[in-house]
This record gives structure tokens, C-alpha cells and sequence, in this order.
């Protein structure tokens, strides 16, 4: 309707175009050219929507445009045409039926410019509500304005749509569920091990578990607490236990050697026929009257020395010992006590018989008798000796039993 919008050329047709108001005429482009003069409203120069005519002057005027005129002009309930002057009232307008059924059947453009639809006035309002090019918001509440035909795809493609993590299932908004802020936390996001040389990859919620045990992690060498300050990856512990074993040896006994200055001295507890003795060093103990000693070398005595655990029992002077027969004969069981569990003790037989030295076994009445006993009692390469089973760093408990064979008074003690 070109030649309407050059004659008034005003913000007003903007305005209801904008708008979409029902106020003032039909401001659309018409297919079949500008519309007949006898359809133009004289007050918005519109092709006139609800036409009346006027009783005066025959012109014809929106309904809407004629009716905003008489308000606002109106003086004691009359006002003049807005085209010959002459003097009206609200009886002095008609509408003109047979005009409008006219102007409803004007082909219109879709005001819209992309979409090519065509149609009568009167489906006009029917096309815009499902016009394919209407611009809408998006339902999701993204933001956008999306064309009315691309509404599926949007939806199908909006950041908001809610779809759940491929990994934990949780859902929410494709933006969030797909952003670090969940995928960092997410507990099932899988986590690949940072540690060189390692190709772990495990759901996060494990993974705290593999971080505590990869093979490939730095970590100190787990005799650390004997002073060994390597660091080695976990799986090379044992390689490196190998190729350190008399470091780690020497570090031990170093630290054995300390606590047993610490704790000599400490005597035995009772007299049974079976005892227990904690000790670091030595240790006396009675069985059937005799009062003996045992003596340990953690670091090895004689052929033991530097390689072995040394074990051996001496002779001391007891309060018994004038009633006791002598030499003293028989079998004392010594036990290096496993202190994880009930076997695999390490036990040694100390026999004294025909065999055994008379200076071992006679009575002393000064200080001890020769020591006899096992110079290599327990290797300082057995295994359960290395992982510290029986107490490496002390204390280490000794359980001791004899079996006297010599004619004794044992009644008498
Ligand atoms: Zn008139
Ligand atoms: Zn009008
Ligand atoms: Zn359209
Ligand atoms: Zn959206
Ligand atoms: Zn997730
Ligand atoms: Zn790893
Ligand atoms: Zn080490």
C-alpha cells in the first residue's frame, strides 16, 4: 500500500504496523496493485477496516478513526466530517457492509518479507498466528528469538534442552551437563592417570583407589623409616630390594643395634616350664632349677657375622645349683616368635649331650659358661626375616622350653 504510506508518511503507520493493532486501516501490501480510492479511510489514508460511511459527505472511515475523531472533537455531542466540515452526530455514520465484504477479499502479502504467502484479509490473522517466519522465543528459556519454522530444529539443538551425562546418566541442561562445572565433578567422567608411563583410565569415583596404588607413581622407598631416601616408582620396589638389600641390611641392623643398648638388660619375667621373653639382647632363665642365659647377635657371632641372626644358651650360677646334678643335660627349644601369627616360628634345638663341650655344660659358680648354640640361626636374606615378621627393629620375642635329662631333684625346687 505504497501510495497510503507516501501520502501520510508518518510514525503512526509504523506504529500499527508494529503493533499489529486493530486500530486505524490495513496497511498491507496488496497483491493486485493499489486498491480503489473509495476504500481509503480520508483520516488514516488506510484501506479502511470496519468501513462506515457518513450520512454528509457519502466518504468512507474506519470505524476506529471516525470514533477517536468524534472524541476527541466532539462539542455537545456533535463534531464536523473530517472532509466537507458539515456538522455530525453519532447517528450520522453507518457501516457499510457490503464495502468491507469487498475490502476482506483484497489479496494481501504476509507482512513478513521472507514468507511468500498470499491470502485474502479476512485469513490474514489466521496466517500470522502459524506463520512459518514469525519470530518466537524459544520455550527453553535460551534467550533466542528463533523463526517460527525452526522451532523443531532449535529444540532439538538449544543449549537448554535437558539430556543426561553420557557418563553418570544425571540429567540437566545440554550447556551445564556438558560444561567443566559438571564434568569436573562428575563420578563417573573417566579420569586417565597422570603418572608417566601409565595408561590407567577409570571412572573418577574409583580412581581415588588407583591413584593410591599406581605402579608407576614416585614414591619413597617403603624403608624409608630406616633412612633409605630413594625414590623409586611403586613397581620397582622390589627390584630396588634386590639391588638394596644390604643397604636396607645395614640400615636395619643399625637401627637394631640402637635399641638394643636401649633395652639390654631386661630380665626374665618367671620360672615355667615354657616362658616367653621379650628381648633386645639377652636374657637369663630357669627351668628345673638351672639357671640359664640366651644370648642373641642380631648382626651375627663367629660364622654368622654379618650374614646371620646367632643363637645360643649359656650356663650361669643359679641358687639351685648345689642340689642339681651336673653336667647339666638335655634340650632347650629356642623360638623367634612370628608376631603376625600363630606358625612358622622360627625354632632352633639346642641339645646338650655327649657331643656338647664340657665347658658348655658344667657348672659355673662366675659369670657363664661357653655359649652353645647356632652361629647361622636365621639368614639375614629369609624373606620372612626382611619383611620384619619376627620383629626386626625389636623387641623380639624369644619363647624358651627345656627338656632336663640329667639326674635332678626337681621336687626340691
Ligand atoms: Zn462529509
Ligand atoms: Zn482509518
Ligand atoms: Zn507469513
Ligand atoms: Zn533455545
Ligand atoms: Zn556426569
Ligand atoms: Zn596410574
Ligand atoms: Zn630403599
Amino acid at each position: 500500500m505504497a501510495a497510503a504510506n507516501d501520502r501520510l508518511g508518518s510514525s503512526f503507520v509504523k506504529i500499527l504496523k508494529d503493533t499489529h493493532s486493530s486500530y486505524g486501516g490495513y496497511d498491507y501490501t496488496f497483491v493486485d496493485g493499489d486498491p480503489p480510492d473509495n476504500y481509503i479511510c480520508l483520516i488514516c489514508t488506510l484501506v479502511s477496516r470496519d468501513p462506515h460511511q457518513v450520512s454528509c459527505c457519502f466518504n468512507i472511515y474506519c470505524k476506529s478513526c471516525l470514533d477517536k475523531h468524534r472524541k476527541k472533537n466532539s462539542m455537545n455531542g456533535t463534531f464536523s466530517c473530517p472532509a466537507c466540515r458539515k456538522l455530525l452526530d453519532s447517528k450520522s455514520y453507518f457501516k457499510d457492509g457490503r464495502l468491507e465484504r469487498e475490502i476482506k477479499a483484497l489479496k494481501v502479502q504476509c507482512t513478513i518479507e521472507e514468507c511468500d504467502w498470499k491470502g485474502a484479509i479476512s485469513d490474514i490473522k489466521a496466517h500470522v498466528m502459524a506463520c512459518p517466519y514469525r519470530m518466537v522465543d524459544c520455550s527453553l528459556g535460551c534467550g533466542e528469538k528463533i523463526c517460527y519454522k525452526e522451532v523443531e530444529a532449535h529444540l532439538s539443538d538449544c543449549p537448554k534442552r535437558i539430556v543426561s551425562c553420557q557418563y553418570c546418566k544425571d540429567e540437566g541442561p545440554h550447556d551445564f551437563i556438558t560444561s567443566s562445572a559438571h564434568l569436573d565433578e562428575c563420578s563417573s567422567y573417566p579420569v586417565k592417570c597422570s603418572n608417566e608411563g601409565c595408561e590407567f583410565t577409570q571412572e573418577r569415583f574409583w580412581f581415588t583407589h588407583h591413584e593410591q596404588n599406581c605402579p608407576k607413581a614416585i614414591v619413597y622407598c617403603e624403608y624409608s623409616n630406616l633412612g633409605c631416601d630413594k625414590l623409586i616408582k611403586r613397581e620397582e620396589q622390589e627390584k630396588h630390594n634386590e639391588e638394596s638389600m644390604k643397604e636396607h641390611l645395614q640400615m636395619a641392623i643399625k637401627r637394631v643395634d640402637t635399641l638394643q643398648t636401649k633395652c639390654a638388660g631386661m630380665k626374665c619375667a618367671g620360672c615355667s616350664s615354657s616362658q616367653v621373653l621379650k628381648m633386645n639382647n639377652s636374657s637369663s632363665y630357669k627351668y628345673g632349677g638351672y639357671k640359664m642365659m640366651l644370648c642373641v647377635y642380631a648382626n651375627g657371632h663367629g660364622k654368622g657375622k654379618g650374614t646371620h641372626v646367632s643363637c645360643y644358651t649359656a650356663l650361669v650360677p643359679g641358687e639351685y645349683d648345689d642340689e642339681l646334678g651336673w653336667p647339666f643335660e638335655g634340650e632347650v627349644t629356642v623360638e623367634l616368635l612370628n608376631q603376625e601369627e600363630d606358625e612358622n616360628h622360627k625354632k632352633l634345638i639346642i641339645k646338650y649331650d655327649d657331643s656338647t663341650p664340657e665347658d658348655c655344660k658344667e657348672r659355673v659358680t662366675k659369670t657363664m659358661s661357653q655359649r652353645w648354640g647356632k652361629a647361622q640361626f636365621i639368614a639375614h636374606s629369609d624373606p620372612g626375616f626382611q619383611d620384619f615378621t619376627y620383629g626386626f627393629l625389636g623387641p623380639w620375642y624369644f619363647r624358651v622350653s627345656a627338656r632336663v635329662t640329667s639326674k635332678t631333684k626337681p621336687w626340691l625346687v
